[in-house]
């Protein structure tokens, strides 16, 4: 199961691997370049230059596009936790990740820490019973 995280969550998990240009000076794990966002789109985003819509539109075209799921995750391996500096509530490329993966890999990936984004359970309800005469308990 591939997951998302940040660097001060789990940067100590051994299965973390890194997929932000730069990355914390204690940080002794793998790093994944090819999910990088590009240096422009990082410096345009965080300058203001570039909105949010406009990062997401540019990194599933410059980089996702470029990229085959299926070869990733050969490469990454399925129990990674692909991780970034973002808190989790923020705004993130690992959630552009996220998605791209799941959509292709008909998989779930979860932040690490969030409850699983599963679909709603429903609830078990009794039917109302209709028993016909035949199965009425006659004691
Ligand atoms: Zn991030």
């Amino acid at each position: 199961m591939v997951q998302t995280s940040n660097f001060s969550k789990s940067g100590k998990d051994p299965l973390a691997i890194a997929i932000s240009r730069s990355s914390p000076s204690w940080y002794m794990g793998r790093i994944f370049p090819p999910l990088y966002p590009p240096e422009d789109l990082l410096e345009g985003y965080r300058s203001g230059v570039i909105s949010q819509e406009e990062y997401t539109r540019r990194y599933n075209l410059e980089v996702l596009a470029k990229l085959d799921q299926y070869d990733v995750i050969d490469m990454i391996e399925d129990d990674a936790i692909l991780i970034c500096w973002c808190s989790s509530e923020k705004f993130c490329h690992r959630q552009l990740v996220a998605s791209w993966l799941e959509e292709a890999l008909d998989i779930q990936v979860f932040e690490v820490g969030s409850k699983p984004k599963t679909k709603k359970t429903t609830r078990f309800r009794h039917r109302d019973i209709h028993m016909s005469q035949t199965t009425l308990c006659v004691h």
